[in-house]
């Protein structure tokens, strides 16, 4: 399984559906990702081992595309590489970066 997107992500899955929250690696702001349904129903009826193996497929899919629609929420600083919250991101003329990143730049050159 990859690493996420953000640093700190939390994993609200349950028994039958997938949903994952990420927070911007500056302020914390959090993104949900659209819940999933998995496929496992009551009454399914094969074995708890094949309920596990199917729930454990199921989770890394809905895993995985949540981090892909994080990615397209979230702004990644190319000085810092950190994907943050629009708030945290300043467009700048010449190059786009996060608020932390700018500030530094600020402090260089006052040098
Ligand atoms: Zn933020
Ligand atoms: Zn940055």
């Amino acid at each position: 399984m990859l690493g996420p997107i953000t640093r700190r992500i939390s994993d609200h899955s349950t028994e039958k559906d997938f949903c994952f929250t990420f927070y911007c690696d500056i302020c914390g702001n959090t993104w949900e990702s659209v819940p999933l349904k998995g496929s496992l129903e009551a009454g399914h009826s094969c074995s708890a081992e094949a309920k596990t193996l199917i729930w454990q497929s199921e989770h890394d899919a809905a895993y995985e595309r949540a981090n892909r629609e994080a990615v397209k929420h979230f702004n990644r600083c190319p000085v810092c590489k950190r994907f943050v919250c629009d708030d945290c991101f300043l467009i700048l003329p010449d190059q786009d970066i996060c608020i932390e990143c700018a500030k530094k730049r600020k402090g260089d050159g006052c040098k």
